[in-house]
């Protein structure tokens, strides 16, 4: 039923436009006698929009519809009108495209930026000169002796450590730490890592969260294991 309805109205829209083309053809070619004078574009305009505000019983509709000058402006507007419309939904379309774009970008983005984050996560690679450095065994007996010790700095993130011992060092295991004070006890963090190097010169490195220290004076203190006497060297926190 709704099939034969529906073939029903397409024939229904085939004869009308069947009957328009032939009124078309008869006004273009001046076969009608158009009744009163030319109406202005503005109200042309409003036909061709099929604006609700034309009341068929115009008058100037009635002319129009008869009117080979009318008719002619009248098409000429209306495919006017049905390319503007065609430009606004392609324009729509494009942006609909574009918001789409955009939003892709920004999941993209955010996914790219999780493991971005990620990296900021990994130990930064800070490397540590110790090679020329005195040290403090035990207490400082006065503050000059303090600072006339090469002071190192790290940031306070979480660091990947490469310390170059001072020479003469001995290879093997090491503990490295960051204390408050001359104790290796209770340190802010600390790692046990095996010397590499050849000669005079050894290295070691580890890695040190001191992501939750605050900026300040610190020591970071090598002990090797079978010495078990621990250096210490001044460390500043940034
Ligand atoms: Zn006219």
């Amino acid at each position: 039923m709704l099939m034969k309805l529906h073939w029903f109205s397409r024939a229904e829209d085939r004869l009308d436009a069947w009957v328009t083309r032939q009124h078309q053809e008869r006004v273009l070619d001046g076969r009608t006698a158009p009744v009163g004078p030319c109406p202005d574009d503005a109200f042309l305009e409003s036909v061709a929009r099929q604006s609700k505000q034309i009341a068929l019983s115009d008058p100037r509709v009635d002319h129009a519809a008869n009117c080979p000058v009318c008719m002619r402006r009248l098409l000429e507007l209306r495919s006017q009108h049905q390319s503007r419309r065609r430009r606004l939904v392609f324009t729509a379309a494009v942006g609909c495209c574009l918001l789409i774009v955009a939003a892709l970008v920004v999941v993209s983005w955010r996914g790219t930026s999780t493991p971005r984050s990620a990296d900021n996560m990994a130990a930064i690679p800070e490397t540590i000169d110790l090679s020329n450095a005195g040290t403090l065994r035990g207490l400082p007996s006065n503050s000059a002796e303090l600072s006339s010790l090469q002071s190192v700095s790290l940031p306070a993130a979480l660091v990947k450590v490469k310390i170059i011992l001072p020479r003469y060092s001995r290879p093997g295991q090491y503990t490295v730490a960051v204390t408050r004070d001359q104790s290796v006890n209770d340190p802010l963090a600390h790692g046990n890592t095996t010397s590499i190097g050849s000669g005079d010169r050894e290295e070691v490195s580890v890695d040190l969260d001191l992501r939750k220290s605050r900026p300040g004076s610190y020591f970071l203190s090598t002990t090797h294991e079978q010495d078990q006497a621990s250096y210490y060297y001044p460390l500043q926190i940034k």
